[in-house]
């Protein structure tokens, strides 16, 4: 609808940004946009699974989608965060980049065993972030009851990883 369109519109396009070659999807004119960010958030919260207990971000772009999309829900807040962040008992999950390694840290009790826990992004890619986070929720067993992002790289195998992990994706653009 003219929502998704107005989303659409307001993802720009940086060529060579961070690196010469790479095409960076920049999200902060949708969110300096009052009736774009509005119009995310209402369709991420339109496609969100029913009864959702808690809504991930992963630091840092997904917290400023994953906090109203919580709001809207009635559900619950809780960071995925680089690690030294978090200032008690965490737990951490290693994965691959394109080049070395990142880490993503959690709470240890930051969500209660059997939630239902939709993650939220801003960019699915790789797979990689929204693949580590859903492992650290597991390990908290919790329930991945889907993932919701603004944008899907259809260039690259993320959804197709997410699924093979049985994961649910939306994406309002891909
Ligand atoms: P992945 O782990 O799926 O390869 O990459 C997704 C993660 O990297 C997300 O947390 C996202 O914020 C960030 N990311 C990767 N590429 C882009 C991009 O082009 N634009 C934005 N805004 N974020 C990106």
């Amino acid at each position: 609808g003219s929502r998704l369109a107005l989303v659409e519109q307001l993802v720009v396009d940086v060529a060579d940004w961070p690196r010469p070659g790479i095409t960076f999807k920049d999200i902060t004119p949708l969110l300096a946009s009052p009736g774009g960010f509005s119009a995310a958030v209402t369709e991420m919260v339109a496609a969100a699974p029913r009864d959702v207990d808690v809504v991930v971000g992963t630091e840092a772009r997904g917290f400023l989608f994953a906090a109203p999309v919580a709001l809207a829900l009635g559900a619950g807040f809780v960071p995925v965060r680089k690690p030294g962040k978090l200032p008690r008992a965490t737990l951490d999950q290693a994965y691959d980049l394109e080049y070395g390694q990142e880490t993503l840290s959690v709470h240890a009790d930051a969500v209660a065993a059997g939630a239902r826990v939709l993650l939220v992004d801003d960019v699915l890619a790789t797979g990689g972030t929204v693949l580590a986070a859903a492992d650290l929720l597991g390990r908290l067993g919790a329930q991945v009851v889907g993932v919701s992002v603004v944008l899907e790289l259809g260039s690259l195998p993320g959804r197709q990883r997410l699924e093979d992990a049985g994961l649910q994706v939306s994406a309002l653009v891909r």
